[in-house]
């Protein structure tokens, strides 16, 4: 009889300590039953990106139900959940091949879009082991061994694995070892800019050259180091190397370059990494802008507020902060919320058919392009191709690393070939603006900014340089046509000769009213007569505005390009602004998302406004799409409540005339659906009925998911008996999802209110159209009643 504390309260097994207590006994038994023994050591792929994706809950639901299956597949001696999502059974040598493919058939058909799989190391128990936590050990050695394979589900443990733990105890108990005796090294794998393909930093990753086991990669000893909290011994050392290497560079008259240096979580916990890097930057005496820190996404996960500090520390500081393995997890997008970073590192790998996928194109379009906006660079990793590369000047990346830019070399390796990469360039336009790219970052003068050891002074100069930079930008005709080039390829157009056919450019002298340059995009067929110059610009504008913009916007337009308000807004002091609407370009189709950009200069007493129109439609269109991705719940494709909400609202404000409902539905014993079938049936049940929402209100309305079982929807415009059917089609049918074997049938009931006959503002309406849905509920359910006073 196991006492309260040996039993895991999540899954109802025995835990560890019942599990190694009462294992043992059996293991020590053994010889009198002549049976053997076999320990396996269950793990599921991905768990914790379920949780991300379906909450706690699910999550736990999940376990219980493997803690289920495996009892029932291995009953014979005794199961355990060890923690997480470990599980150990210890079992007889019997069919153990065939019973764990079962047991991995029917995770995998607990919710098969999860990409939850099964992992299981086996270890044979002989004659000669006699404890059990050492074969608990090497069950579980085989389980990780097999982590991220995608072709076997079980392992056995054997003499190979056998090998590589004594590896992992030789790499914890030398790294003290290592770091002394030089054997760890530090690589630098060239970045480059995307534009030009010139190099403009490094990455350090750490290698270990081994006298006993030879040449040893990252992937080898870095999780090691990570699991015995070792790694900050490691790290610290790099970012050492790291600043002395800088130093050497510099003192050799050569440029250098910034470096990028990878941090691992428990760095964080175990040392203060801040003074780490600080402290070996002092001491070097180099600039902070040429140390930069990655960290991976995965260690962001970490709930503890030590890392955020840190990072604050570090950019406070004058650090730049990158996010390494961007897009690996499932809480990206939540993560960039959350913490302040400089760079988002992505790995091409995440891109799988880059460049033949318009979707995934559209969606690193968008991903870089909010990275812009809101101040992040963007840098791909895994280059290795000409394609690749191509890819990410279409979309706008700008800084890349991989083994087609170059692998990761050696310092020495390092001279040679940035002695390469000046050749290449020299004297070409890249180089120049390269140069002028560098001056601006500070790069080229660091050597002298160094002897200073006055922050203050040291920004001041940064300033200065900076103006002078800007100067040259602007007047650099390269730098233009690339600003340009760059700027037109974001909007996705081919080339910036079709940018130029499209767009329009008009010069006008505002003072006199008359037309100086007129370029009307090839397009405009709309217009039915051609402008010269010499005309009148307010006529051609309002011509313009009258056919080609829609009108909704004809007002608003109107009042922008007004002649007169232009020059009431120059002498105000402002010269240039923009203006977005919907312009008309053929009456057979939807109109177009158009930018409009102007300058004002004088010239000789003359006001004279230079515009720019462009079509922006397409991007438009993407940016939609990636906010509609952050917009919606996850599982329905619905709208959550944190944007339904003030949608609605937001309607209810502008609301002018005709009515509008709000209804609450709700599926009835959703629970009981939910206990009898298992939660992914239930989640199905939701994404059946959410699709059936959408069909019956989405067309004209707001549907949302708001929790659980529960849906909030909003119409707007509605006819009363138009209404009612539509609240019948969905409240008097019995509905049926067919889920596996189970045909599972259910009803939903509706409570709703009109707007504003019965209620306004949107939390008297919420609260009479809940009353309305709780009456529903007790007067029988599978009910739709409009919401009445008492
Ligand atoms: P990471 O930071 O994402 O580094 C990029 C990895 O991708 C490096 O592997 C690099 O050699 C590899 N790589 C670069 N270009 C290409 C390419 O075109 N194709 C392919 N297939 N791979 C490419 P590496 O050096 O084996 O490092 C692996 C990981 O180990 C790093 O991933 C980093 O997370 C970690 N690591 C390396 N050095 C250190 C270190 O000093 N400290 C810590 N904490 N972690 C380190
Ligand atoms: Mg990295
Ligand atoms: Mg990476």
């Amino acid at each position: 009889m196991l006492r309260n504390e040996e039993i895991d309260q999540l899954t109802g097994l025995p835990n560890l300590y019942a599990f190694r207590k009462n294992a043992q006994k059996l293991m020590d038994d053994r010889n009198k039953k002549e049976r053997e023994f076999v320990i396996i050591y269950f793990d599921v792929q991905n768990f914790k990106n379920y949780n991300a994706r379906y909450g706690f809950e699910a999550g736990d639901r999940f376990l219980q139900n493997m803690a289920k299956h495996i009892e029932k597949i291995f009953p014979e001696l005794m199961v355990s959940r060890f923690s997480d999502d470990h599980f150990v059974a210890l079992a007889y040598y019997n069919s153990i091949e065939a019973r764990i493919d079962d047991l991995g058939r029917r995770i995998h058909s607990y919710n098969p879009d999860a990409g939850i799989e099964l992992r299981a190391g086996i270890y044979e128990i002989d004659s000669e082991d006699t404890d059990i936590s050492i074969a608990c050990d090497r069950a579980r050695i085989a389980c990780n061994s097999i982590k991220k394979n995608y072709d076997h589900i079980f392992r056995y443990y054997d003499n190979e694995l056998g090998t590589q733990l004594d590896l992992a105890h030789y790499i914890i108990h030398n790294i003290s070892e290592a770091v002394l005796k030089g054997y760890i090294q530090v690589y630098y794998q060239p970045v480059v800019r995307v534009i030009t393909g010139r190099v403009c930093g490094f990455e350090a990753l750490a290698r270990w050259v081994d006298p006993v086991h030879g040449f040893l990669m990252p992937g080898v000893f870095i999780p090691i180091l990570e699991d015995a909290h070792l790694i900050y011994k490691l790290d610290a050392y790099v970012v050492r190397q790291v600043c002395e290497d800088i130093r050497d560079f510099m003192d050799q008259g050569l440029k250098p370059h910034p470096v990028s240096i990878n941090l691992s979580r428990t760095d964080f916990h175990q040392r203060d990494m801040y003074h780490v890097v600080n402290d070996a930057v002092h001491q070097c005496n180099i600039p902070k802008s040429l140390i930069h820190i990655e960290v991976t996404e995965s260690a962001l996960d970490d709930s503890q507020d030590v890392l955020r500090g840190t990072i604050d520390k570090f950019r406070r500081g004058g650090y730049q902060v990158w996010m390494d393995d961007f897009g690996s997890g499932y809480s990206s997008l939540n993560l960039l919320k959350d913490y302040e970073f400089d760079v988002l590192k992505f790995d091409m790998k995440f891109l799988q058919n880059f460049g033949s996928n318009p979707r995934e194109t559209a969606i690193w379009e968008n991903v870089i392009n909010m990275a812009e906006e809101i101040g992040i660079q963007t840098l791909a990793e895994g280059v290795e191709t000409l394609e690749a590369w191509d890819f990410l000047k279409r979309v706008g990346c700008e800084k890349a690393q991989g083994y087609f830019f170059g692998r990761p070399m050696t310092k020495l390796e390092c001279i040679d070939y940035l002695d390469e990469d000046r050749n290449k360039y020299k004297g070409t336009p890249a180089q120049r603006a390269e140069e002028a790219d560098d001056e601006a970052l500070g790069l080229g003068r660091s050597v002298i900014e160094l002897k200073k050891d006055a922050p203050e002074e040291e920004e001041e100069e940064d300033r200065t340089g900076f103006e002078d930079d800007e100067l040259f930008m602007s007047e650099s005709p390269v730098y233009m046509t690339l600003a340009a080039r760059g700027f037109v390829s974001l909007l996705e157009y081919n080339s910036y000769s079709q940018f130029q056919k499209h767009s329009f450019f008009i010069v006008a002298n505002l003072s006199k009213d008359k037309l100086l340059r007129v370029h009307l995009s090839s397009k405009r067929k709309i217009l039915d007569k051609s402008y010269h110059k010499a005309e009148s610009y307010q006529a051609m504008i309002d011509e313009i505005v009258t056919k080609s913009v829609i009108a909704d916007e004809q007002s608003i337009a109107n009042d922008f390009f007004s002649k007169d308000r232009l020059i009431l807004a120059y002498h105000s002091g402002i010269t240039f602004d923009d203006f977005e609407f919907h312009r008309i370009v053929d009456i057979k189709m939807a109109p177009r998302w158009t930018h409009t950009i102007y300058q004002i200069m004088e010239d000789k007493g003359d006001i004279i406004a230079y515009f720019l129109s462009f079509d922006i439609d397409e991007y438009k269109r993407s940016k939609d799409l990636v906010r509609q991705m952050a917009e919606r719940d996850s599982l329905t494709g619905l709208y959550n409540r944190h944007t339904a909400v003030p949608l609605i609202r937001n309607r209810l404000y502008r609301h002018q005339n005709g009515k509008s409902a709000l209804i609450m539905a709700d599926i009835d014993d959703f629970k009981v659906i939910n206990d009898k079938y298992g939660s992914f049936a239930g989640d199905e049940v939701l994404r059946r009925i959410s699709a059936r929402l959408d069909d019956i209100f989405g067309r004209d309305g707001i549907v949302c998911h708001i929790d659980q079982d529960e849906f909030l929807i909003f119409v707007e415009n509605i006819e009363i008996g138009n209404l009612k059917k539509r609240v019948s089609e969905l409240c008097d049918n019995t509905f049926e999802v067919a889920y596996h074997r189970d045909r599972i049938q259910f009803t939903v009931s509706a409570g709703y209110v009109i707007h504003p006959d019965q209620g306004r503002g949107y939390h008297d309406l919420y609260r009479k159209a809940d009353t309305a849905l709780c009456k529903a509920k007790t007067e029988g359910k599978g009910m739709g009643l409009m919401y009445e006073e008492q």
